[in-house]
């Protein structure tokens, strides 16, 4: 079984959207590997996908 970690930040994408703070300010300016998406990954033998949700948290 073939598995793919397609992200493996926290449990919200960096940068969030709308967000001005210095990390998320950061991340938008650098990219990888300080722009991270949330957890996630592919199943490549029955060609799933597994993500969470978006947080509405914030
Ligand atoms: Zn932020």
């Amino acid at each position: 079984m073939n598995v793919i970690i397609l992200g493996s930040g926290g449990c919200v994408s960096t940068p969030r959207a709308c967000c001005n703070c210095r990390v998320c300010t950061e991340a938008r300016q650098k990219g990888f590997p300080y722009a991270r998406t949330g957890c996630s990954l592919f199943i490549e033998d029955v060609n799933l996908l597994i993500r969470q949700k978006i947080s509405m948290l914030h």
